[in-house]
């Protein structure tokens, strides 16, 4: 069998849940472009774990969630504050700014992959004249990309810095399940009751193959969403496909069921790896990544091995684990590093 890597959690395939559902969605013919059963089944089922009547529409993939999610809340000469290592601001290719015709992202420092609440109000505050692009969302991505997840209160904060300001929040969810099996709290506390008025939730990385969800919080802001949606490309004339999958994630919460797996496999790995002698560690592991910090050679031996690890945040390096990550997997890995740091120690008393 192929070895299952640890790079990142959208190296994994498809959960058998999600692909069962795909598999009746092709069962026959639908109504194309999202007039289907199925993207009905799901809008549904979303409401019904937000507890809430919120407009649900779907994407192909991450980025297109966000950058047009971002783009609704925006005029052009708007800007979105966002932390420094947020996918928006690293890895979206400026489709946030290319989908709003040139909204500025401005982004500020970040904690462990939180925003710095006094530098959010600085970069809102700092300049009021007509120079400067006026901010008007603030970005937070949940779980974070390092791998940590705002509190309740910390979320309770940032509303009530946006309340105060007149901003728009916007939620990267491509983990949110993540931070939902981590916190054990209901959705609806750590999204609208906390004032996020659109949230991208991302069902790839937890099972599916592709298709995200836009979902407004705030109803009168998703007005006409659906002409953005296609204007970009992102309007699937076969809908069921991208909407099915979560019909599958949503059933007997699948969608949690996986994301609490993939958190306590990162815990798992986090335990092993110190175990072997790994004594730094970067941020906290609250969802289902893991960063320490290594020599590059040992990294180099890794990747001699076959092991793809990306470093980056901070320079650490990075392990995720995802809904099929299994304690021999880790096994696997820990062992080899194991033999790399060995390898490395011996070549170094030489
Ligand atoms: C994976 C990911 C996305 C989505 O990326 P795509 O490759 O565009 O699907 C968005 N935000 C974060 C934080 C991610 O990790």
């Amino acid at each position: 069998m192929r070895m299952k890597q640890f790079a990142s959690d959208n190296y994994s395939g498809i959960c058998p849940e999600v692909l069962r559902a795909i598999k009746e969605a092709n069962a026959g013919h639908a109504i194309p472009y999202g007039e289907d059963e199925w993207t009905q089944k799901a809008a549904d089922g979303l409401r019904e774990v937000f507890e809430t009547d919120c407009e649900v529409f779907f994407v192909f993939n991450g980025t297109a969630a966000n950058s047009l999610a971002i783009s609704h809340c925006c005029q052009s000469y708007h800007s979105v504050i966002c932390g420094s290592c947020g996918h928006i601001e690293t890895d979206e290719c400026g489709a946030p700014e290319f989908f709003s015709n040139g909204a500025k992202l401005l982004h500020v420092n970040s904690s462990g992959g939180k925003l710095d609440l006094v530098a959010v109000e600085d970069a809102i505050t700092r300049r009021v004249d007509i120079h400067y692009p006026r901010p008007h969302v603030i970005s937070i991505t949940q779980s974070t990309e390092c791998g940590t997840v705002y509190t309740v209160e910390e979320l309770g904060s940032i509303r009530d810095l946006a309340l105060k300001h007149g901003m728009h929040i916007h939620m990267d969810g491509a983990r949110f399940a993540n931070a939902v099996a981590s916190l054990g709290v209901p959705p609806k506390n750590i999204t609208w009751k906390v004032g996020v008025d659109v949230l991208c939730l991302g069902n790839t990385k937890n099972g599916a193959a592709a298709g995200e969800a836009v979902i407004f919080f705030d109803k009168d802001l998703a007005s006409e969403f659906d002409y953005r949606c296609k204007q970009a490309g992102q309007l699937a004339s076969k809908m069921r496909f991208l909407s099915a999958p979560l019909c599958g994630l949503l059933k007997d919460d699948v969608w949690l069921k996986n994301a609490r797996h993939a958190n306590a496999m990162a815990t798992r790995l986090r335990s092993a790896l110190k175990e072997i002698g790994i004594k730094e560690f970067v941020f906290p592991t609250e969802a289902n990544a893991v960063f320490f910090m290594m020599d590059r050679a040992v990294a180099d031996s890794m990747s001699e091995k076959g092991w793809r690890i990306y470093d980056f945040i901070g320079g650490a390096y990075r392990l995720m684990c995802a809904w099929d990550t299994e304690p021999e997997d880790i096994e696997n890995i820990v062992g080899d590093l194991k033999l790399s740091l060995a390898e490395r120690a011996g070549s170094s008393c030489k």
